[in-house]
């Protein structure tokens, strides 16, 4: 039995953070993945994020969007990679809109930088657009676009450099409590550890085995055959009242060009293991009602399609939490479709769980507020 002293279940962007940080503390990590991130099996796919420094979804997350910020430049600046890039970013509500209300809390409150525009300044500056009479667009100028695939490069580099173990291709399939430790069931061996940290994203809700108020939901990113219109075009974020009530739809240029245009909520909910993976017509479909009445003149064939998956809670934060089972056990879980940007000063928060060491700023993730 092989015996160490962190374990880690997934090395997706929350996993490969955490062995990160806790690599650079001196510990001895192993990170589990089932597949070899990234892929598109799990929360991660596509090739960029969108990475705003407002958080509509409440004030306590505005000091990690500062912490975060600062650790994908010291990323960026220890591995020589681009990782952000400052595009800017317009949100698009309702003037009395609730996004709109609280986008503009966090960024007064994060001291960050923003415009409220017209609908007519907005048109003038992005004629592309169509921004509804009763709409304002935030003009965020420090929100960024996050390339994927540098992004969990440099997080697994820095943990590799720092001593951290990654096992690509062994999936978890059982975890106990084995005295002041766990023992792991994989596909390959039985591995024991002082702790273990649970990042399984989609198939969280499985080795986490609580019972959390989790949806596993179903995502389809999509690009489209931009053309001319949308050069220099910024992120867009809207929320939609036509759509669900935490729906909207969001647009970004994507490397190579082509502009992903997609819907945010709107999917099936199911199993992992049982969501539709391939593209179909009706989903482009619904994307092109959306699109029609947003970027009217981006009705060119789709580049590309991909699905993707969220694992939701009902207050749509994450859940962070030590495992009832033990105290060397912790899991994070319920990304909600809205934490890449957040996965550095994630993984140190991860961290300091896992070592004990007190987070009161994080106490609002935990399971309590479910009743678990
Ligand atoms: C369509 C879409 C758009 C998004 N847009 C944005 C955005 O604009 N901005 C933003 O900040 N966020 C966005 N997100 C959310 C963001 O991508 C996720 O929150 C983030 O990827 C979650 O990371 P994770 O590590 O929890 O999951 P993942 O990155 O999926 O990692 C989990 C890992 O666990 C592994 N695993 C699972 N089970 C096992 C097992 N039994 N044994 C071993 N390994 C296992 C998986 O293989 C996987 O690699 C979006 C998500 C989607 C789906």
């Amino acid at each position: 039995m092989d015996d160490l002293e962190i374990l880690i279940i997934g090395a997706g962007v929350w996993g490969s953070a955490a062995a990160a940080r806790l690599a650079r503390r001196g510990h001895d990590v192993l990170a589990l993945d089932r597949w070899a991130p990234p892929h598109a099996h799990g929360s991660h796919s596509g090739r960029t994020r969108l990475a705003r420094q407002s958080m509509h979804e409440g004030a306590d997350y505005v000091p990690l969007s500062e912490q975060t910020f600062a650790m994908w430049g010291e990323l960026e600046a220890e591995y020589g990679v681009e990782i952000l890039r400052r595009d800017g970013a317009l949100l698009i509500d309702r003037a009395d809109g609730p996004l709109n209300g609280a986008s503009r809390a966090s960024l007064d409150l994060g001291g960050w930088d923003y415009e409220i525009w017209s609908p007519e300044r907005t048109m003038a500056a992005y004629p592309a657009l169509h921004v509804a009479e009763d709409e304002v667009a935030i003009w965020e100028p420090g929100a960024r676009l996050l390339f994927v695939e540098p992004a969990l490069a440099a997080l697994q580099e820095d943990a590799r450099r720092h001593g951290a173990r990654f096992a690509l291709g062994e999936a978890a399939l059982s975890w106990s409590v084995d005295g002041d430790g766990v023992q792991v069931k994989t596909d390959k061996r039985t591995i024991r550890a002082d702790r273990l940290l649970i990042t399984a994203g989609v198939y969280g809700p499985d080795l986490i085995g609580l019972d959390l108020p989790l949806q596993v939901e179903r995502q389809i990113l999509v690009t489209w055959d931009a053309g001319p219109e949308l050069t220099g075009a910024p992120l867009l974020y809207w929320i939609d009242p036509r759509l669900g009530p935490d729906s909207g739809a969001y647009g970004c240029p994507e490397p190579g060009g082509g502009f992903k245009f997609a819907l945010h909520h709107e999917g099936v909910v199911g199993h992992p293991d049982s969501l539709d993976k391939e593209v179909r017509e009706a989903d482009l479909q619904a994307v092109r009602d959306v699109l029609a009445r947003r970027i009217p003149g981006l009705t060119r064939a789709p580049l590309s399609a991909t699905t993707c998956m969220y694992t939701n809670t009902p207050d749509v934060g994450w859940v962070f939490d030590r495992h009832p089972a033990g105290d060397q056990v912790v899991y994070a879980t319920g990304d909600s479709g809205r934490s890449f940007r957040y996965a550095p000063a994630i993984g140190e928060g991860l961290a300091d769980l896992v070592e004990g060491r007190p987070r009161p700023d994080l106490a609002f993730l935990g399971a309590d507020r479910f009743g678990a």
